[in-house]
């Protein structure tokens, strides 16, 4: 993993924590919120509509992550599903690792 790809890791672990703010708030019965776009590029503050249980459906798998359609960078990370609203990246090798180890509820 280099420098690079490191930043980007990081960038994505840190748009999940501030999710994981939103998920706490969240009132898991019904609805849906706004979760950041936790894909790799720091300018990217866009939302994604989702409720509560789709997810928590991702954030299963520490090495996946939440983006935009589009938003996801093919040489860090593979594109596991699309959905008109969001596309579900996962990332795996040294960088899967890496975000795994930033996910808040493995600490
Ligand atoms: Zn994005």
């Amino acid at each position: 993993m280099d420098a690079r790809e490191k930043r980007m890791a990081e960038n994505e672990a840190l748009f999940r924590e501030v999710n994981e703010r939103v998920q706490e708030a969240a009132e898991h019965g019904g609805g849906t919120y706004d979760y950041f776009c936790e894909c790799a590029n720091v300018d990217c503050t866009f939302r994604i509509t989702l409720a509560p249980a789709e997810y928590e459906a991702i954030r299963k798998d520490a090495k996946q992550l939440v983006v935009l359609p589009n938003h996801y960078t093919p040489e860090i990370e593979e594109l596991v599903a699309e959905h008109e609203s969001h596309w579900i990246v996962r990332k795996d090798g040294e960088a899967g690792e890496y975000v795994e180890k930033l996910d808040p509820r493995a600490r």
